[in-house]
């Protein structure tokens, strides 16, 4: 199976965007599509975080059940999203119109991919070295990267989002950014046309 989209890190920017995919699966041009998320949680921010300044999240709220209760939210409200858990991506590499994903465990295609790995510069993931640059939006001592981007667009069907999409760090800004990515993905499918997801009472 090909995948149409594949995104990269089950953490605030990843999951933010696989909701916001799976949020649209009435939609004509979504209903079809198959969407995986691949979620390696031992790296993520979130593990030590605590949450008191984020809107919508009770103060107190702890990174680490974010985690565990976004991947339960994402499973129960849209199922039909893939979720491939506890496998680490090795690589990212161009194939005709796709992309090929090597994991520690398994290999899998997707025509679009989603970079959504935290912006730390221990991330090894071949096929992406080349588009790594210093953060433009951090602190010099730290050490952090980037995926040279434009509108998360890194090239045709490859986007980033999150810290390694250049945002500085805040929980907010991360979900945003892959709320962000989801929606121009969900317009490419839309043909171009301009598109969101809303619930209403
Ligand atoms: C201690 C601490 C406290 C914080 N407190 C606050 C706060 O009070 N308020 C606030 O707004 N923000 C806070 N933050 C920042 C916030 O947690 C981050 O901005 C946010 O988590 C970044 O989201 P992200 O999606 O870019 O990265 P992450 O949330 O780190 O997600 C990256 C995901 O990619 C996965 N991954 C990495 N490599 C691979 C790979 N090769 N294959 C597959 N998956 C991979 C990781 O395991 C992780 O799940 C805090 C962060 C820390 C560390």
């Amino acid at each position: 199976m090909i995948f149409d989209a594949i995104i990269i890190g089950g953490g605030a920017a990843g999951l933010s965007c696989a909701l916001v995919l799976g949020s649209a699966q009435h939609k004509p041009f979504a209903k079809e599509k198959q969407i995986g998320i691949i979620t390696h949680q031992k790296t993520s921010h979130l593990q030590n975080a605590l949450f008191n300044n984020v809107l919508g999240l009770k103060p107190g709220t702890l990174g680490a059940d974010i985690l565990n209760d976004g991947l339960a939210q994402l499973r129960n409200l849209y199922p039909h999203i893939n979720q491939i858990s506890k496998e680490k991506v090795l690589s990212v590499t161009k194939q005709d119109e796709h992309f090929i994903i090597e994991t520690n465990k398994n290999s899998y295609a997707s025509t679009i991919v989603v970079v959504a790995v935290g912006y730390t510069s221990l991330m090894h993931i071949d096929g992406l070295k080349s588009y790594i640059e210093p953060h433009p939006r951090a602190a010099t001592e730290k050490d952090r990267i980037w995926l040279k981007n434009e509108d998360h667009l890194i090239e045709k069907n490859l986007y980033v989002a999150g810290t390694l999409a250049g945002w500085r760090s805040q929980f907010a800004i991360a979900s945003g950014s892959g709320a962000h990515v989801a929606t121009d993905i969900l317009t490419l499918w839309n043909g171009g046309k301009h598109t969101k997801v809303h619930d209403k009472i």
